[in-house]
């Protein structure tokens, strides 16, 4: 074990507009609890336009990108940072493909989402994009640090 240590990591997740609407965040956030990641960040917000132009910055000359933005502003948006081992990796692995067609049951998308356009969730990809992410999305307080110091409670 002591070869193989934890790395902690941040990722940024974001549960969509239609997520919001069709109350599917206390599953989604179960699904990360439940594999053992630590919240470390919470809001609801309604996302400004020029919020999600650096979001999806390298989308800006895609044709669905009006569609993307009219879809990601039809609504308030949960923005969570989750920190644990690996979390960028494994929370991609947990939302699934990008096109819900082509996601595998047991992740998000593919569980609970038909159309690539309505895709339900968002997860950081990389490193230097989870970096960017939380830094657009939270102000540095908004993100804590906590450990378990209750004796009454596992943890
Ligand atoms: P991911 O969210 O899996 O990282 P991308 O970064 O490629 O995927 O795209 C960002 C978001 O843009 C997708 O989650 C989806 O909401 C939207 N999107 C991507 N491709 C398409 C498409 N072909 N048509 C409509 N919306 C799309
Ligand atoms: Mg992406």
């Amino acid at each position: 074990f002591s070869s193989h240590p934890p790395e902690k990591e941040r990722t940024l997740i974001v549960v969509k507009p239609d997520g919001v609407q069709r109350r599917l965040v206390g599953r989604i956030v179960q699904r990360f609890e439940q594999r053992g990641f630590k919240l470390v960040g919470l809001k609801l917000l309604q996302v400004s336009e020029d919020l999600l132009a650096q979001h999806y910055q390298q989308l800006r000359s895609k044709p669905f990108y009006p569609d993307l933005v009219q879809y990601m502003t039809s609504g308030p948006v949960v923005v969570m940072a989750w920190e644990g081992h690996q979390v960028i990796q494994s929370s991609r692995k947990m939302v699934g493909h990008t096109n819900p067609a082509e996601a595998q049951a047991g992740t998000v998308r593919g569980d609970f989402s038909l159309h690539v356009s309505r895709n339900v969730v968002h997860a950081s990809d990389s490193p230097e994009g989870a970096l960017r992410e939380l830094q657009l999305w939270f102000q540095g307080q908004e993100l804590l640090n906590w450990d378990c110091v209750d004796q009454f409670i596992t943890c």
